[in-house]
């Protein structure tokens, strides 16, 4: 028997479509439309992008965010080339070497972070390591807006990064699976953090905002996106039936809905980290600028919350919870779990 699910915080893609989006699916699905993205949503959603971004822009549509960094990445950099990410990037860690594989054996370049984030120190540090034939030539940085661990670079951070960038002459990717609660968490527009600080290409998730599943990869760099749909195809990542993931675009960015849905995502993390304040034994392990809240707790209070249902990532031995807020995500709900935190 189908156990309906009560709202969860494992993470934001454990959430619903929002109704603006599952709308658009069904307006797409009232007529014909050619196949392969030469239809009228696609067109019209990377003009919407493009405008939204205030450039020029090349935009291709993928099914997930594992594709679209690595793709993106392995149109960076040939075979014998590096990329140099932070210890938590999502390239590392959960891609099951999708970017090497894509990229016919780039290496990944691993640097300590701060918070989460790769420093313009330990990015110099990997550039100027080595400048010998035989160690795999640095090309690309790899940076997540916002981070694995829900924290975000200013403006003044990435700015820093993009002049290392420019005095060793490596470009910048920016795995943007939490953008948007980037750009709500900073107040700025897209482009603040992106083409005017230097970035490359882009990985924008619309899955994490409330898609059913969809990203897009945009390149402000025009040049790199040399036979990108070639690419695409290659690697099983064209939709035939495009329409219904450039459609779902359309509802998030129709009357900002993207940023509105990562606006209130933020919001719940913030009331959930002020909740947690109010309590004893636990503590909150990153500043909280997006919508994550990593929580440092007892083994006790991880195993009644798993009694109680609540679904999470923990990080087994560190004893703790990663907790993620969606577009939908209730205050009532969050103070459920609180409770179940203080209670038997
Ligand atoms: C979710 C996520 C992705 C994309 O993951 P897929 O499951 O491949 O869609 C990429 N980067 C980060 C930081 C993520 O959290």
């Amino acid at each position: 028997m189908y156990e309906k699910i009560e709202e969860q915080f494992a993470s934001d893609n454990y959430s619903q479509i929002c109704p603006e989006v599952l709308e658009k699916i069904i307006e797409s699905n009232n007529d014909y439309a050619p196949a392969y993205g030469n239809d009228y949503y696609t067109k019209y959603a990377a003009d919407k992008l493009r405008e939204l971004f205030e450039i020029d822009c090349e935009v291709f549509f993928v099914f997930n965010g594992t594709a679209a960094n690595s793709l993106s990445l392995a149109s960076l950099c040939n075979s014998y080339h590096s990329i140099i990410c932070s210890d938590v990037a999502h390239i590392e860690t959960d891609e099951c070497g999708a970017p090497e594989f894509f990229s016919n054996g780039a290496k990944l370049l691993v640097g300590n972070s701060n918070n989460g984030k790769l420093t313009p120190e330990e990015i110099s540090h990997f550039a100027t390591k080595r400048d010998d034939i035989h160690y795999p030539k640095p090309k690309v940085i790899s940076i997540t807006q916002s981070t694995e661990l829900g924290t975000v670079y200013t403006i003044e951070e990435l700015k820093a990064i993009k002049e290392v960038a420019n005095k060793y002459n490596l470009y910048i990717q920016m795995d943007g699976a939490r953008f948007a609660n980037a750009v709500a968490s900073l107040d700025c527009k897209p482009a603040d953090i992106t083409w005017k600080v230097g970035v490359d290409v882009l990985c924008f998730s619309g899955t994490k905002n409330g898609m059913a599943m969809g990203e897009v990869v945009i390149f402000f760099n025009k040049d790199l996106a040399e036979d990108f749909d070639y690419r695409c195809k290659q690697a099983g990542q064209l939709a035939s039936k495009m329409r219904f993931i450039s459609a779902q675009w359309i509802g998030l960015l129709e009357n900002d809905l993207w940023r509105k849905n990562a606006e209130h995502a933020n919001a719940m993390a913030k009331y959930f980290e002020k909740r947690i304040k109010e309590i004893d034994n636990i503590s909150i392990k990153f500043p909280v600028e997006s919508n994550s809240v990593f929580v440092e707790m007892t083994e006790d209070m991880v195993t009644k919350l798993r009694t109680k249902k609540w679904l999470f990532y923990s990080f087994i031995g560190l004893g703790g919870g990663r907790f993620v807020f969606s577009w939908n995500t209730t205050k009532e709900r969050i103070d459920k779990i609180i409770e179940d935190i203080l209670g038997k």
